[in-house]
């Protein structure tokens, strides 16, 4: 198994993306912390796992320093390090712009763009001081690259955030790369998740989403844990710094 005794952190675990990239880890012999605001999401996905011994679902908001410190803690605690932390935990919400609040521009970016910044930086300093060739993955979005409109507005708020965090990956990419740590960001279009649900439940949309993806169908939750695993496995050691896009196309097209 590819990730034998490998320990994984997955932020936004008890849903979406977050579960199937905790379970796909799981399935490959990894010991996973589940973390999720969502105490009973991140249970659930353990629960689901062939050998729940090896996942402990964990609650933290990860917009909370003291939340982030505690979850990283866990994972040394409970499975005695930290090789790889998946940045997952994600919100939308289609505001548009003459619209927006500033509590709402505050919650998006500090789930999206400030967890990240305190997972990585609390992730890393373990990573150094343990000497492991760590891997950190960001989840940002097609929308960190274009700006996407179906139903007539955009989401600036999401975009700058996950604009945001695709330079971040940079940043963070070239200051860990001499300890040997690579920083990277998966970028989905449109997934079947409970956070595209709704959209994807009205045909307009669905068929607006499909008309822009080449390969011909939305993806699922395990196209995106496919690139994370691909990311995290030592042979990506020379990758670092760089987006994969997973998005059937979308963005060539
Ligand atoms: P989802 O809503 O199904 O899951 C998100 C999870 O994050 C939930 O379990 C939620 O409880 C958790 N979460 C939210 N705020 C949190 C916080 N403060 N602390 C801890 N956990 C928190 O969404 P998803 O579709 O699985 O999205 C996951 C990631 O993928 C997000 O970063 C999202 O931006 C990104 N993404 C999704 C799509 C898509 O089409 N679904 C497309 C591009 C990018």
């Amino acid at each position: 198994m590819r990730y034998e005794n490998k320990v994984v952190i997955v932020t936004g675990a008890g849903s979406g993306n977050g579960r199937s990239i905790a379970l796909r880890f799981l399935e490959e012999g990894a010991k996973v912390v589940a973390a999720d605001l969502n105490l009973a999401g991140a249970e659930e996905t353990v629960s689901l796992a062939a050998d729940p011994s090896r996942g402990l679902a964990f609650k933290a908001d990860v917009t909370s320093k003291q939340d982030v410190e505690q979850m990283v803690a866990a994972a040394i605690e409970t499975f005695g390090g930290l090789d790889v932390l998946v940045n997952n935990a994600g919100i939308v919400a289609f505001t548009p712009f003459l619209e927006l609040s500033e509590e709402e521009w505050d919650k998006v970016h500090n789930v999206n763009l400030k967890a990240p910044f305190l997972c990585s930086q609390a992730a890393a300093k373990v990573m150094i001081e343990s000497k492991t060739a760590g891997r950190i993955i960001n989840i940002t979005s097609v929308e960190a690259h274009r700006i996407v409109s179906s139903s007539g507005h955009c989401q600036p708020h999401y975009n700058s955030s996950k604009g945001g965090l695709n330079l971040l990956t940079k940043a963070v990419a070239l200051e860990l790369a001499p300890y040997g740590i690579t920083v990277n960001s998966v970028a989905p279009g449109v997934v079947a998740t409970p956070f595209t649900e709704k959209g994807l439940q009205n045909p307009e949309v669905k068929q607006w989403v499909l008309d822009r993806v080449p390969v011909g169908r939305v993806a699922v939750p395990d196209d995106i844990a496919n690139a994370v695993l691909f990311l995290a496995q030592p042979e990506s050691e020379y990758i670092t710094g760089t987006t994969v896009f997973v998005d059937g196309g979308w963005t060539i097209a």
